[in-house]
């Protein structure tokens, strides 16, 4: 008799809004879309109704691919799971990267498998999609 396994996710599942859907439908696909300013060029991270830099609502998408790599700029250590489905993921590192191709983008994520002796300021990263659901993959960081 084959037994059924189903494997709960207990972690937060990111919403999908009016402002940041596309970035959502584009990490379904494992494809970074980010948002940019039609007016001042600037990137728009992460997506809001209105640009950060110069309040314009001319906001279009870009879609940057699927190999996205880049460097921590900082980072903390949890060792406290502070949210559900975090406790067997100890120590959680999360940290804020730069881009390699694009410097003008940073993105927070989790360094998967990442803790104080692999981790530190610089370190190089690549992004990978982590299937939450079957309709949800959230971004997160690996060690290159
Ligand atoms: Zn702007």
């Amino acid at each position: 008799m084959k037994e059924e396994t189903k494997v709960i996710y207990e972690k937060p599942i990111p919403l999908k809004n009016t402002y940041n859907a596309p970035y959502w439908d584009a990490a379904d696909r494992h494809e970074l879309n980010v948002q940019k300013c039609n007016t001042c060029s600037n990137y728009n991270h992460p997506p809001g109704p209105s640009c950060a830099n110069c309040g314009s609502i001319d906001l279009i998408w870009e879609n940057l691919g699927s190999t996205i790599t880049g460097e921590v700029y900082t980072y903390i250590v949890s060792n406290r799971p502070f949210l559900p489905g975090f406790q067997n993921e100890l120590p959680t590192v999360i940290a804020v990267v730069q881009l390699e191709e694009y410097p003008d983008i940073k993105i927070i994520g989790n360094v998967l498998h990442g803790n104080t002796e692999t981790v530190s300021i610089g370190t190089k990263v690549k992004m990978v999609w982590i299937e939450a659901t079957e309709e949800r993959a959230i971004p997160q960081w690996v060690l290159v």
